[in-house]
């Protein structure tokens, strides 16, 4: 049997893959892929506020709670997760995080790659994992890099919407539609209570996505609710046409 085909979706924090991706993640599991979703890091520090209001909280405890929530959102999403713990605030790249990620691209041979965008003034473990799963894919891509597994070929990298698209330099590119699946990415977002604080606002750019998915695709007569996510290019398009 064919293995099955796969994307890699690389994630600074644990909660990052399913506000930004988490309808692309859910319609390619719905396509058949093997979604493999790599956070780099829990967000321990950077991203769970409210878990440190907590009284007693420990930076153990916080992880703890973060790994659960992300890997039942995962599931929802229908994606298969690893938690590398590479640490935040910073978010550091190293050489053993750098085998992991080539060995990890070597095994699921990605038809696509998703991650951050590469500047974000709010947090810099966002592009600093965007430069990592970049580096990874061309190093994965090396006959030379002391790795097992065939190398890679070029699978296209989609750019995330960041938190704050314009700070960040952010251009759509694509919009995809993620309608089908939009409830089970409002249930994913409702899994992350450290940061519930973001489902309304994820819910209201999904919708005006949506609303400009419909007008650049000429739909915009339709009275069907839309919900979409934005991305961005790292490489050209090779196509044959222009249509
Ligand atoms: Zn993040």
């Amino acid at each position: 049997m064919e293995p099955k085909p796969s994307i890699i979706v690389v994630s600074a924090h644990a909660a990052d893959f399913i506000w930004r991706a988490g309808g692309a993640i859910a319609l390619y599991a719905d396509r058949g892929y093997r979604v493999r979703v790599i956070c780099l890091s829990y967000g321990e520090r950077g991203e769970s506020a409210r878990l440190w209001k907590q009284p007693d909280m420990t930076l153990e405890k916080v992880k703890d709670v973060r790994r659960d929530e992300a890997g039942r959102a995962a599931e929802i999403l229908g994606a298969d997760i690893t938690f590398l713990d590479a640490g935040d605030y910073p978010l550091q790249p190293t050489q053993a995080l750098m085998d992991i990620l080539v060995k990890e691209y070597r095994e699921c041979q990605p038809e696509l790659v998703l991650t951050h965008a590469f500047k974000d003034p709010y947090n810099f473990d966002h592009p600093a994992a965007a430069e990592i799963t970049l580096q990874g894919r061309v190093y994965a891509q090396a006959r030379g890099y002391p790795a097992t597994g065939e190398i890679i070929g070029a699978p296209p990298v989609f750019l995330f919407e960041p938190h704050q698209p314009e700070q960040c330099e952010f251009k759509v590119q694509v919009l995809l539609d993620i309608t089908p699946v939009f409830d089970r990415k409002r249930k994913a977002m409702e899994v992350m209570a450290a940061q519930v604080h973001l489902i309304r606002y994820y819910v209201d750019l999904a919708r005006r996505r949506g609303v400009q998915a419909k007008r650049n695709s000429g739909k915009v007569g339709s009275k069907q609710e839309v919900y979409a996510e934005a991305f961005q290019r790292v490489y050209p398009q090779v196509t044959t046409e222009l249509m």
